[in-house]
């Protein structure tokens, strides 16, 4: 059997190019009006270094101007009021996680929701769980958004999710649940983990745990989706083991190259898509539809065996 290819590298090219045109219309082509990314780091954590490095490239190939700021949490405090008042800077994103977490969630909370472009704030959490998506966390949309890609149907499917985080699992429970899919969330406490993964028909790994997801936990019409970022000797892997997986399910996304590139690119659109609205005064105060269409992937015919 030959499991048909996520590919989260094709899919974030698409977006770059769609994104790159969309921020050129924005700024007639001055780039001194582009709109600007803040984007806050602070700590030794290796995680929000490459997530704080991948958003300042994706950022520079689309046009918007990054503004990286690495410094101990107190100063980005003191920093985060300006940034939420001025108006060139149209997204906010702390690069998680932060050395102290107490601290770390202050910042987040400090940030204005109208620029939580990661969909970080308990405000924006607060009106997705309630189905009235504004700004979603990036890497569950970029779940959603490779879904949609490769016209995975997702209404009436059974999805398990794999983690229960309020960055990766349950914002993901919460749009596929908006799709109308029927969800299952696993975590540690979940009593038998292979028979709920099973029978699942879209499976979304999101556990930090390599290789968790192994062939006898799948079923075989299963779309596997892997968030999965761990780092171990041979290099980063998901957390599902790719090489016997694949073989025995219909569609997966690999690691690395699935998720990873689509992440940056979902804030983007959400910075880009309120930029838009912000310009546009017939719109701006609607509520805001963070998943927008996807480019289909369906011309892209990569598989594995
Ligand atoms: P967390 O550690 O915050 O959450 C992990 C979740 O997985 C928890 O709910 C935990 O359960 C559950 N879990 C862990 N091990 C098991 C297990 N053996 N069986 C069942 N459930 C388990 O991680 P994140 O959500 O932040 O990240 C998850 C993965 O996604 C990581 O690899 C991370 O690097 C990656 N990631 C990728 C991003 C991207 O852009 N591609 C962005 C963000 C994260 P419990 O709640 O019971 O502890």
């Amino acid at each position: 059997m030959t499991a048909r290819l996520l590919d989260g590298r094709d899919l974030a090219s698409h977006l770059r190019r769609e994104l790159l045109h969309r921020v050129k219309r924005l700024t007639n082509g001055d780039p001194d009006t582009a709109p600007r990314l803040a984007i806050l780091r602070s700590g030794l954590s290796d995680a929000a270094a490459l997530y704080a490095a991948s958003l300042e490239r994706a950022a520079r190939s689309v046009g918007v101007e990054p503004l990286l700021l690495a410094d101990e949490t107190d100063a980005l405090l003191r920093l985060m009021d300006g940034l939420n008042e001025d108006p060139r800077i149209a997204g906010i994103v702390v690069a998680q996680p932060l050395g102290d977490p107490e601290r770390g969630r202050q910042l987040v909370e400090r940030i204005d929701p109208g620029k939580d472009v990661d969909g970080a704030t308990p405000t924006n959490a607060g009106w997705l769980a309630r189905g009235e998506p504004a700004f979603v966390p990036a890497t569950a949309l970029a779940v959603i958004a490779i879904l949609e890609a490769y016209d995975v149907p997702i209404a009436g499917r059974r999805a398990v999710i794999v983690g229960r985080s309020a960055v990766v699992g349950r914002p993901v429970a919460s749009l596929l649940v908006a799709r109308d899919a029927t969800v299952i969330v696993c975590h540690r406490a979940t009593r038998n983990l292979a028979r709920e993964t099973r029978r699942a028909e879209i499976l979304v790994a999101a556990a930090g745990s390599p290789g968790l997801i192994r062939p006898e936990m799948v079923n075989r019409s299963a779309v596997i989706v892997d968030c999965g970022i761990n780092a171990v000797p041979a290099g980063i892997v998901g957390d599902v083991q790719f090489a016997t997986v694949a073989p025995v399910v219909s569609a997966i996304s690999p690691v690395p190259g699935g998720i990873g590139p689509v992440t940056p690119m979902m804030v983007l659109r959400q910075l880009v898509e309120s930029a838009e609205r912000a310009a546009s005064p017939r719109t701006s105060g609607a509520i805001i539809s963070s998943t927008g269409t996807e480019p289909s992937m369906n011309a892209s015919r990569s598989s594995v065996s």
